[in-house]
């Protein structure tokens, strides 16, 4: 026994998606979890989730509307 221990953490990754705000083209803060991706733009601070979707070509990323404020 080591008391080494391997954490175990819920999926949640933070990325930066650059160029990814559809409304101005700025980098999204994005913060992923199950089936969808929660962002915030860091040029104009629009809140946005992305749909994960998997297809037949891959991930498929979609932006669902609603997140305007
Ligand atoms: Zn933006």
């Amino acid at each position: 026994m080591t008391g080494e221990r391997r954490q175990e953490t819920a999926r949640i990754v933070d990325a930066e998606l650059q160029d990814a705000c559809a409304a101005c083209g700025g980098p999204i803060a994005a913060r992923f979890s199950p089936g969808a991706i929660r962002g915030v733009c860091l040029s104009c601070h629009l809140v946005t989730t992305i749909k994960v979707a998997r297809g037949k070509g891959g991930v498929q990323l979609g932006h669902l509307p609603g997140g305007l404020a």
